[in-house]
């Protein structure tokens, strides 16, 4: 056994796949329930804290009324976001509006919905006001740049097009009181699959330090800071997840000694992770197509880099197992291809996997399950080469499976074309 777990059994997987043929998301809502309450029984040692889900790791409004109902608000950063926070009922304070080069139309239904704009440059402040006006509660994001060292995925702060400059916040602050700004937050994100403690607590030291400095220069008393997301996930088997408790304590350790002498001990703690409260509860579950024998040996899938595009966009590692065959030896090794006509549509390189059987040899062809797809898994998917998105399927807690999400069809590829005005075009 390699210790990744799928929550079914290979029988479970043929009765489940007569309903939904496959390819399909699953989801697990009990392990996503389990993980939320963990994650908040550690943070419960910060006097408010709250975890606004990134919308964009999994925007379905089925997990955000999951999250909700366990107490989760959510991070938007586009207005189909807001509208699917809206329709989970994550309303007013609990939504937090994170976006960057931001359209107008998007911060008026921010506003509307009463959601926490959080801005991303000093210029903002202007267009904000014109646009939407200036709300009471306001937070700002802040560029480290070279204060903090870089992250694979997220790369350096000072390369990063995000936030204002320490200078900027200073000005900005000042700016959005003479506006009539009331509560101010803070907020930075510069991290992204980041498994080291040490990382996020050094990103939270460097925000309580600045928090001290506000409160210092400008007289300002910060209501919380939003230490955004980035938080890792184990996505090869050997790795050990970030233990929650253990980093909220770390924390805690910084918070008291930087910002209660500073007469801060009521400063609110606020995250918006997305990856690691759903990464790990998602798999993407194919069938084994065909086989191939070139160069390299090549496993087809049903499925292509249009449902997840992660391993092709990054080279991003997803393990992959075979249901029935977990405890068989991996014994071929083998690339792990989809069905786009670009090569890096690979879900594995020279992976070594059980002997697979595929379905244009006879048979149904095994189950091929991808793991730890549960956030930035399908939502990044695109229709490329005419390739149709799958659809989400969500194990309930008794057992029983719902879908909630259809796969595409054509008649979805082609709704976006003026097809009344083509039958006239060109006669
Ligand atoms: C993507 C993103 C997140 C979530 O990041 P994870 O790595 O999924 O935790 C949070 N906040 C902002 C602003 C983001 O862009």
């Amino acid at each position: 056994m390699n210790g990744k777990r799928f929550p079914l059994s290979r029988e479970q997987l043929e009765a489940l796949s007569r309903r939904f043929p496959t390819p399909f998301y699953l989801y697990d809502e009990e392990g996503i329930r389990e993980n939320a309450r963990r994650i908040l029984r550690a943070f419960a040692c910060f006097p408010s804290y709250k975890e606004h889900f990134a919308v964009k790791a999994l925007p379905n409004p089925f997990i955000l009324k999951i999250l909700a109902a366990e107490g989760f608000g959510a991070d938007c950063s586009s207005y189909p976001e807001l509208l699917l926070a809206d329709m989970a009922g994550i309303q007013g304070e609990d939504l937090m509006f994170t976006s960057n080069e931001t359209p107008a139309l998007e911060y008026q239904k921010a506003r509307s919905l009463g959601a926490v704009v959080n801005l991303d440059d000093f210029t903002h402040i202007d267009y904000l006001e014109k646009q939407a006006g200036i709300p009471k509660l306001i937070s700002c994001r802040y560029n480290p740049g070279p204060l903090k060292g870089g992250n694979a995925i997220i790369g350096k702060p000072e390369e990063a097009k995000y936030g204002f400059t320490r200078e900027q916040l200073f000005q900005g602050y000042a700016l959005l009181r003479d506006k009539g700004a009331e509560r101010f937050a803070l907020h930075t994100m510069v991290a992204s699959n980041e498994l080291r403690e040490e990382y996020h607590i050094e990103t939270a030291r460097i925000l309580f330090v600045l928090a001290a400095e506000i409160k210092e220069k400008l007289g300002i008393t910060l209501e919380f800071i939003n230490t955004g997301g980035g938080v890792g996930i184990p996505y090869r088997p050997g790795e050990a997840a970030v233990d929650y408790a253990s980093l909220a304590a770390g924390i805690r350790h910084a918070y008291d000694a930087i910002l209660q002498p500073a007469g801060l001990g009521n400063l609110g703690l606020r995250t918006e992770w997305g990856r690691t409260v759903t990464g790990p509860y998602g798999w993407l579950v194919c069938r084994a197509v065909h086989r191939k024998r070139i160069y390299r040996e090549y496993i087809g899938l049903d499925a292509c880099m249009a449902d997840l595009m992660r391993p092709g966009l990054y080279g991003a590692y997803h393990h992959i197992t075979i249901p029935g065959k977990e405890d068989d030896p991996a014994t071929e090794t083998c690339d792990v291809a989809g069905s786009l006509c670009e090569n890096n549509d690979k879900f594995a390189i020279q992976r070594k996997l059980p002997k697979i059987a595929v379905a244009a040899e006879g048979g149904t062809g095994d189950f091929v399950v991808i793991h730890d797809v549960g956030a930035h898994g399908r939502a990044m998917g695109f229709n490329y080469n005419g390739k149709l998105r799958c659809g989400e399927l969500l194990l309930r807690p008794g057992g029983s499976v719902i879908q909630i999400r259809r796969p595409e069809t054509p008649e979805d590829y082609f709704a976006t074309l003026e097809q009344e005005t083509f039958k006239d075009f060109l006669p």
